[in-house]
């Protein structure tokens, strides 16, 4: 028998790179205008006809190329961008795999006309199919006119799958959009079939999200700067109550380049909780810049997802970024009362909030980032203001007194609100209790203070559930702690963790979440006092969420529990679990 191995021709190797590279008219976008910003462009402008399939340009005012380097852009593995495996981990521009063009000849007719600023003459190539079919020099402005036409035009089953121009055209509009907002700096234009859909000037960012969404966007950013050793943050997030049901409004970009996460996504999501609804989507552009040698881009092969070395602490950072973004901005739930201008939105709203309930600032403790943390997470203003905040607060008669007077007399007249909070009047005016804030606050007080440990309750079938090795090991430096507080915990194998038993009465959606959460703040506040990080988890995911209904009784044994507590008036984070309505107030604000 003859042997039946060979190598396969370039003219394949190429089309079956294709197939990774140029998914569809998209992507061929996406790998365009990423070498247009590498190669410098202050101009970018997109020229689409039928939803990218018959043609796709791109005209850079970039650096071009020499004729030489023209006919090797074509060439699998060509690149200008690295050199070195080294260069790999400190890459700093879009493109670096040298396949692009190459995949992008194999399956479609590429007419490609540039020109150096020192050259007299612009090159002018033609390839269809790999094939070169014309290579001359010719007259033509500085930077790199690129012509993608007729894709998939030599791989009919390629092209029977693409959508309709309609929905092509979307994927196009969405990798336009990631772009411009990357780059805000660059002008760039869109036109598809022949009609001009952006013309958008170098802009800031913030003028860029209104170009590209709406001029109404503009009263809807938050800005959000957070600058830490590790990563910076920056961008805006939209006022949660203009949060949709949709996710279109979201980017992260790691360096510039846009990244799906998931994980960071949830990191933002933790942030808003107590801001929405359940199922509304805060807008976010969210920008993220680190040190290229700590992140590996390198996953997948169209470059969406990013791998972090450091991926816990930029969870945290970006969480405690987005916070701080809303408190700073007193964004709060609204009330109706906020519509009326004589109610002092600050004497209710202002005041120290999401300051962790075990907050020490270890001075000298050598660990700058701990200590860099600790600080994120203290929304404290960095004067003594906040101190007065709390004195004043004391000096306020407290509560509960005025409640025993009330609960002795009668019942009380409690009322619930759109599921989120109770309506208790009292005698000098009225209360309202965030529901949720409220039996968190009870949960904590109640798990800090279990001596000997917390009820657990079995689960009926034990739960595994996957961690990462050093979550696990993690478990093993606070299983003690962490099994006192109600849970039966095991490793399993080295990446994750058997459930057995849960902490009893408390309502957990999402166990799996909750000793990641638990794991996640161990981490950062573990070292401390392990223990009140994992009762905060605990209250956070156990207590009562917005949206569900209480009926009396319930609301009864809430409201007592919470004045109760030590410290009733405020939440886990130090957000406050009531506000208060005096009558005076009230007639007040009638009367202004
Ligand atoms: P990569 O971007 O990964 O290097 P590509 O196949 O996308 O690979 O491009 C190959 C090379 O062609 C690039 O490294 C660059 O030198 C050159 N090139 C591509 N597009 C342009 C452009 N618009 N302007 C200048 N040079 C370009
Ligand atoms: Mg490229």
């Amino acid at each position: 028998m003859s042997d039946i191995i060979h190598l396969l021709s370039d003219d394949i190797a190429n089309k079956i790179a294709a197939g990774e590279v140029v998914v569809r008219p998209a992507a061929v976008v996406k790998e365009l205008v990423e070498n247009s910003v590498d190669a410098g462009a202050s101009d970018i402008q997109l020229i689409i006809r039928d939803g990218g399939k018959a043609l796709i340009q791109l005209v850079d005012d970039g650096c071009g190329m020499s004729e030489t380097d023209a006919r090797m852009s074509f060439e699998r593995h060509a690149t200008s961008k690295i050199n070195t495996i080294d260069d790999l981990f400190s890459v700093r521009t879009m493109g670096f795999r040298g396949e692009a063009l190459a995949s992008i000849a194999a399956v479609a007719k590429v007419d490609l006309k540039t020109r150096r600023v020192n050259d007299e003459l612009a090159t002018n190539i033609v390839i269809e199919g790999s094939n070169l079919t014309k290579q001359e020099l010719c007259q033509a402005p500085v930077g790199t006119n690129i012509a993608v036409k007729s894709l998939f035009y030599n791989v009919p089953a390629r092209r029977k799958f693409l959508k309709s121009d309609s929905v092509e055209t979307r994927h196009i509009l969405e990798e336009f959009t990631r772009i411009a907002l990357a780059h805000p700096g660059i002008r760039m234009s869109f036109f598809n079939n022949d009609k001009e859909v952006f013309r958008l000037p170098a802009q800031n960012l913030r003028q860029r999200i209104v170009s590209l969404f709406s001029r109404k966007h503009d009263e809807r950013l938050v800005p959000v700067g957070e600058y830490t050793d590790i990563v910076n943050v920056e961008g805006f997030i939209g006022k949660p109550e203009f949060a949709k049901k949709s996710k279109g409004e979201q980017f992260f970009f790691v360096n510039d380049r846009f990244i799906k996460s998931g994980y960071l996504h949830h990191a933002v999501m933790s942030a808003y909780q107590d801001f929405l609804e359940p199922k509304q989507q805060p807008l976010y552009v969210l920008k993220l810049q680190l040190d290229p040698t700590r992140l590996d881009i390198n996953v997948h092969p169209s470059k969406h997802e990013v791998k972090f070395e450091d991926e816990k602490h930029i969870y945290t950072i970006v969480a405690a970024a987005v916070r701080h973004a809303l408190s700073k901005f007193s964004v709060t739930p609204t009330l109706d009362f906020e519509a009326d201008p004589s109610f002092n939105r600050h004497e209710f709203f202002s005041g120290p909030k999401d300051v962790l309930v075990d907050n020490p600032v270890r001075e000298g403790s050598g660990n700058t980032f701990l200590k860099r943390h600790q600080d994120l997470m203290d929304d404290r203003p960095k004067d003594d203001s906040w101190k007065q905040f709390y004195e004043l607060d004391k000096s306020e008669p407290h509560p509960a007194n005025e409640l025993d007077v009330l609960a002795e007399s009668s019942e009380l007249e409690l009322v619930q609100v759109n599921g989120k909070f109770i309506l208790m009047p009292t005698e000098s005016g009225f209360l309202l209790i965030d529901q949720r804030r409220a039996h968190q606050r009870i949960l904590l007080e109640r798990l800090e203070t279990a001596v000997g440990g917390f009820p657990s309750q079995k689960l009926l079938f034990p739960q595994t559930i996957p961690l990462s090795i050093g979550e696990v090991q993690r478990f093993e430096q606070h299983s003690e702690v962490i099994n006192q507080l109600g849970f039966q915990l095991e490793v399993f194998g080295k990446d994750s963790l058997v459930v057995h038993a849960s902490p009893a009465d408390l309502s957990i959606e999402n166990l799996a979440q909750l000793v990641e959460d638990v794991l996640a703040d161990l981490q950062v506040n573990g070292v401390s006092n392990p223990r009140a990080s994992v009762a905060r988890q605990l209250a956070l995911h156990g207590a009562i969420k917005h949206g569900q209904k209480l009926n009396k009784p319930e609301m009864q044994k809430l409201v007592n529990e919470l004045f109760a507590c030590q410290q009733p008036n405020y939440g886990i984070r130090k957000d406050k679990t009531f506000l208060t309505y005096s009558n005076d107030q009230l007639d007040k604000a009638f009367f202004l």
